[in-house]
């Protein structure tokens, strides 16, 4: 698959063009992060590129610039979020084995309790 700006079927690229419905906490030119519907922690939002790639390894391809964006996106809500001094998970699942149910790269961003082990 290669990527386009963006894909009319996919779920993440409709959150960033606004039309389905999200609870958005950041935006930047090239991200947009909101807050995961189904959190596996106090903070649980996801960051994504504007730009549709099917997932971070293809970002990383493509638009590097733009994978390190979300890194520094990441940084700037968990610190927002209260959550940078005592520490985050980030984390991109890749392909169905690593359970990636939706094919728009995203960054995992979790913390606000112990995580404990690799995956908490
Ligand atoms: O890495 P993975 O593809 O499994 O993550 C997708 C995430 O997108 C899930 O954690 C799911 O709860 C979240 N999601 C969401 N809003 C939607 C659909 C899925 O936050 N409308």
């Amino acid at each position: 698959m290669t990527s386009s700006d963006t894909q009319p079927d996919c779920l993440f690229c409709r959150i960033v063009a606004g039309e389905i419905p999200a609870t958005v906490v950041a935006e930047t030119d090239t991200t947009v992060a909101f807050r995961d519907i189904n959190p596996h922690a106090p903070t649980h939002v996801l960051v994504v590129p504007r730009e549709h790639h099917q997932d971070a390894v293809e970002l990383a391809e493509q638009s590097p610039g733009v994978l390190a964006d979300l890194f520094t996106a990441a940084g700037r809500i968990a610190a927002a979020e209260g959550i940078a001094a005592d520490g985050y998970r980030l984390l991109f699942n890749t392909g169905a084995d690593a359970g990636q149910t939706v094919p728009h790269a995203h960054l995992h961003l979790l913390g606000g309790r112990p995580l404990g082990g690799l995956v908490g």
